[in-house]
């Protein structure tokens, strides 16, 4: 955020620069007084008119200099409250702002929206084999490879906290985020994750819904999770989807 003393600091330089400017407006008026009276020149035009060409070009870079601070300071601002500081993925509360777009455009044209709750399986072993670093690194691996096979624009990836991922597909059905969630777990199985000169290999299992209409993230993503308890229960690196189709389903994207 913009600091005080940040602020402070333009404020007594725009002051500063004023009084300065002022000053030398003033006594360079005074001295040319002499030569317009004897032309008949009217001093006090002609010394706004200086005044207001010699202080507002100043004054126009000073705030042009602060409102691009404040500028700056906001994307700064915005990127903090919508990212994921480990791994630049949306957080949850990003994430949550997507859904609720989503949502009620799945409302107005029927065009469903999934969920996949991803969960990488025995992380611990691996921070515990590799170090924390290595979990890490692993974390921003999988987060990469997520934004860049996730479709551009449509699809939303978050860090959902710890070991998790989310990813919502819109206009897909039960089939293509069932298609979707089969691929991304194929992909994690033989994702390259290098770290330092060891090479860490991952595998996910996943839980997938398709969302009701008017259904909050908060529910979605308990049924969600209730697929992935159930992946882990059968073995671990697998998909499972909610047992449900819904009806006149409109399932748009293509796996
Ligand atoms: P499961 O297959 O049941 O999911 O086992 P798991 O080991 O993945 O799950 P568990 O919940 O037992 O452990 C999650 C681990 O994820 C423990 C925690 O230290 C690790 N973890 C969570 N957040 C981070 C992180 O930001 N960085 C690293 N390196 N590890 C993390
Ligand atoms: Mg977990
Ligand atoms: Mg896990």
């Amino acid at each position: 955020m913009l600091s005080t003393s940040s602020r402070l600091h333009t404020f007594v330089y725009a002051t500063l620069l004023s009084v300065v400017l002022i000053c030398a407006t003033v006594h360079f008026t005074a001295f040319i007084a002499p030569y317009l009276d004897a032309r008949g020149i009217d001093t006090v035009t002609i010394t706004a008119a200086i005044a207001s060409c010699v202080l507002a070009p100043p004054a126009s870079v000073i705030m042009a200099i602060y409102s691009s601070k404040l500028i700056r300071v906001q994307e700064q601002l915005l990127e903090l409250a919508t990212t994921d500081p480990l791994t630049g993925l949306l957080n949850r509360r990003a994430f949550a702002h997507r859904y609720e777009r989503e949502s009620a455009r799945y409302s107005r044209t029927n065009c469903p929206v999934s969920l996949l709750l991803i969960d990488l399986d025995y992380f611990k072993l691996i921070n515990d084999k590799h170090g924390h670093s290595a979990g890490d690194a692993a974390l921003r691996s999988l987060a990469e490879h997520l934004r860049e096979t996730s479709r551009f624009g449509t699809d939303d990836v978050a860090r959902w906290g710890g070991e998790e991922f989310a990813v919502m597909l819109s206009d897909s059905g039960h089939q293509s985020a069932l298609r979707a969630a089969e691929r991304m777990r194929r992909q994690i199985e033989t994702l390259k994750v290098r770290f330092n000169d060891t090479s860490i290999h991952l595998q996910a299992s996943i839980g997938v819904i398709v969302c009701r209409k008017g259904e909050s993230l908060e529910m979605a993503m308990q049924r969600a999770d209730l697929c992935l308890r159930q992946a882990k229960a059968q073995g671990r690196n697998r998909v499972m989807a909610f047992p449900e189709e819904l009806p006149a389903e409109k399932d748009a994207s293509v796996a």
